[in-house]
């Protein structure tokens, strides 16, 4: 009998284990492996630090984030005393899965199928990768951390079927030699709606490779076409194409992420994403952590209730950033003359500050109150077309 089976050893699922293994708990990862996650891959220093991630593990340093417009204006945001991290996910993933194990977790491959429940409690039902056989395991608990198409949501809690989300197509290429057009330490940001008519492209340098890709939820747009045209406009169009691939991105965190009974859900099985930038390992990360305090509290207390506290703290952490970031999705992903306001305010020293300080650290800043007014104020007159796009 195992206290909790994780479903999905992701960034979620494996710090789920890995805590819950850290606590003297027994529990299982389940994962389907044999797929690298498609991802960009870029994670922030409050993620590096949190989570003890070493330096073998960050492929790309980033100091610079160019944020280019629909009329192509680029304004360079210069990120001073620290860098946004590349990962490659088929190392990352593994190493988190691997420090899992390391603290007891105990490491099951092959595919999840579904729960059942009878007079003997709950079991996982999984097939297994190598002899292909059905296998059920009992458990008190059920961490669902199985990504985006999470079958564990679907089947278990209210709303899980229904979570919106965004496709995002990247390529894995052959990074060119560093030249004016390609940095190896600047990540390109792309708001150009001939790009993705509601979010955005980026080329992220990972050392050896390169991640070009973009996102959208507008059905029928040409992601490989856009794709191509974005390695064109960036100069990419001749780098060796290693990997095509693609994969949702949840939109808005799930109203519930316990089914009441057994079942919490964490990271993108959840809809945990940050809106506007799709910003999902480090929440995912700390999904898993607040499903495993979760489980724990459950655990030792018998109440159910307690499978809430999940939702509850990651809400009480970053429900506010996530408020302010869909709003700024809401109100300058809607068309290109938006999309060229929204560059040029992040030539603003004060945006280009608070912006990175909320990306960086995952706060808020709150301590110029003045720069807060004045970028309220910038915002409004942008909004209400009051005042052109300006570079100076
Ligand atoms: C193209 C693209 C680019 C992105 N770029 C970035 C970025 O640069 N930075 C960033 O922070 N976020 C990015 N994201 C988002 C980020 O990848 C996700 O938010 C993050 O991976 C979520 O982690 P997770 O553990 O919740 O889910 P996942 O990483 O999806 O992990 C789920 C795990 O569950 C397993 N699984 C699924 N179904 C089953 C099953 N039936 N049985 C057994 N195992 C199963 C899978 O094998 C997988 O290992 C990007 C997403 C996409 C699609």
């Amino acid at each position: 009998m195992y206290d909790v089976v994780v479903v999905g050893g992701g960034p979620s699922g494996a710090v789920a284990a890995q805590e819950l293994a850290q606590a003297g708990r027994k529990v299982a990862m389940l994962d389907r492996a044999g797929r690298i996650k498609p991802c960009g891959g870029a994670i922030p220093p409050r993620l590096i630090a949190d989570f003890n991630i070493p330096e073998s593990q960050i492929v790309a340093k980033v100091n610079v984030a160019r944020m280019i417009s629909p009329t192509q204006r680029a304004v360079d945001i210069h990120i001073e005393g620290g860098y946004v991290g590349m990962v490659d996910r088929e190392h990352f993933d593994e190493f988190l899965r691997v420090r899992a194990v390391k603290a007891g977790a105990a490491r099951l491959t092959g595919t999840y199928l579904r729960i059942e429940r009878d007079r003997e409690g709950t079991h996982v039902v999984y097939r297994d990768k190598v002899s292909g056989e059905e296998i059920r395991l009992a458990t008190k608990l059920v961490i669902g951390a199985d990504g985006a198409r999470s079958n564990v949501a679907k089947t278990e809690v209210p709303g899980g079927d229904k979570i919106p989300y965004v496709i995002a197509y990247h390529e894995i290429i052959a990074a060119p030699p560093a030249t004016a057009d390609y940095d190896p330490a600047r990540c390109d940001v792309i708001y150009d709606g001939k790009i993705s008519p509601d979010f955005y492209g980026w080329v992220f340098p990972h050392g050896k490779t390169v991640s070009v890709g973009m996102g959208t939820g507008v059905d029928g747009v040409d992601l490989k076409k856009a794709t191509a045209d974005l390695r064109a406009s960036s100069g990419l169009t001749g780098c060796e194409t290693i990997r095509r691939e693609g994969a949702p991105i949840p939109l808005r965190p799930m109203d519930r992420w316990d089914n009441g009974r057994d079942v919490v859900l964490a990271g993108d099985a959840a809809g945990v994403v940050a809106p506007s930038s799709g910003e999902g390992i480090y929440y995912a990360m700390v999904g898993g952590q607040v499903a495993a305090k979760a489980a724990l509290a459950c655990l030792a207390s018998g109440r159910v209730a307690d499978l809430k506290l999940a939702r509850k703290l990651f809400i009480k952490e970053h429900g506010t950033v996530f408020k302010v970031l869909r709003s700024m999705q809401d109100a300058y992903y809607k068309s290109d003359m938006r999309r060229e306001r929204f560059v040029s305010l992040c030539h603003d020293l004060d945006v280009q500050k608070l912006t990175f300080e909320a990306y960086m650290n995952k706060k808020l800043v709150a301590a110029r109150p003045m720069a807060h007014i004045k970028i309220g104020l910038k915002n409004v007159a942008h909004l209400l077309g009051l005042v052109k796009p300006s570079y100076v």
